[in-house]
């Protein structure tokens, strides 16, 4: 970490720190400038509270340096991760469809839709069974059952399934119906929760929570992989902002910025960033130009019925016309559809 200490800092104040930081085993590097010292301090740093230093008389400013994420770092594992599942890669030089309804409704609900985003070259069936509505008197999900529909639908025409997971409780049921666990982004840093699915050896689709920083969301990565499971895909989803035209905002940069930061597949939700339909297949262009890992999809055969989200799905031809555009874009940035 870097102490900037203020210009008015008394030589008194600045042994202080030294103290103090020698006293917490950092090794400490003084440059003395015309106006003002700088310490540098070396040693392990993330789990070391700055607080400590930073209300100490002089004292400026505390910077980390380096991040306080490590198995999910890319300092720590220098290629990008790709999740080998049933044929399907996710990462790498992979773009994966997932795509599917917001909720599962129905036995036939999810059969037509699950045929008709496989034909256009979907490879994974979302549809959520539990499901975290913001009131309480929404369709809550079909539970049990609508995990055996989504299953029975997946296998019908060869594609993985992913669905929602929002409480402990949830997991083992679900891990007998699904090849990939979603953590909402209500959820995303439901700490117990996360710790639950460490122990888990599927992948767990990792949404980011609405107003969580890129670095909030690595850390919540981090709470998985420490508990041994390092298949983590992380999905941006939009953050909230004071934007009130689309539901939320989708952090286009947070794709390059997380390449950056880490090796985890990183995949774009461009139905939740926008809430609306006629956005959503522009937005998913972008998320493939900017080098997502794959998108996640809402689709419905009819939306104007469907009992969540309904306006922002996509009807079978727009999410046709979504696919060929994917196919399009994506040999620009080097990748192709698994
Ligand atoms: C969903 O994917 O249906 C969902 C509820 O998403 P989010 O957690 O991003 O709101
Ligand atoms: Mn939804």
């Amino acid at each position: 970490m870097v102490i900037v200490m203020s210009t008015s800092a008394t030589e008194a104040e600045i042994q202080g720190v030294v103290s103090k930081i020698e006293e917490c085993r950092f090794q400490v590097h003084r440059s003395t400038g015309v106006t003002r010292t700088v310490l540098g301090a070396i040693g392990k740093t993330d789990d070391f509270d700055l607080r400590r230093i930073e209300i100490l008389p002089g004292v400026e400013s505390v910077t980390r340096i380096g991040e306080p994420f490590k198995l999910a770092s890319r300092s720590f594992h220098k290629d990008d991760t790709v999740i080998e599942l049933g044929g399907v890669r996710i990462g790498g030089d992979s773009i994966v469809v997932m795509a599917g309804p917001c909720a599962v409704e129905s036995r036939d609900q999810i059969r037509q839709i699950a045929a008709i985003v496989a034909e256009a070259g979907a490879r994974v069936l979302r549809g959520g069974a539990f499901k975290p509505r913001s009131s309480p008197y929404s369709f809550q999900g079909l539970g049990l059952e609508g995990l055996k529909y989504l299953r029975e639908a997946g296998d019908a025409e060869g594609l993985l399934v992913v669905t929602e997971v929002m409480e402990a409780s949830q997991i083992e049921p679900i891990l007998e119906y699904a090849d990939i666990l979603q953590v909402g982004a209500r959820n995303m840093q439901n700490f117990s929760l996360l710790r639950r699915l460490g122990e888990v050896r599927k992948p767990i689709l990792l949404k980011r929570g609405i107003s969580a920083t890129i670095e909030e969301w690595l850390m919540s990565a981090e709470y998985i992989m420490a508990g041994g499971n390092y298949q983590v895909i992380l999905c941006e989803r939009g953050i909230r902002t004071f934007e009130r035209l689309t539901r939320n905002t989708l952090d286009i940069s947070a794709i390059p910025v997380v390449k950056k930061l880490s090796h985890l597949p990183i995949i774009v939700d461009p139905s939740h960033a926008v809430g609306i339909r006629d956005k959503v297949i522009p937005v998913a262009r972008a998320a493939v130009a900017v080098g997502s890992d794959g998108l996640l999809v809402e689709v419905h055969t009819d939306p104007e019925k469907a009992l969540s989200d309904g306006p922002q799905s996509l009807y079978p031809e727009g999410f046709r016309l979504l696919m060929d555009s994917v196919r399009r874009i994506a040999p620009v940035v080097g990748k192709r559809l698994t």
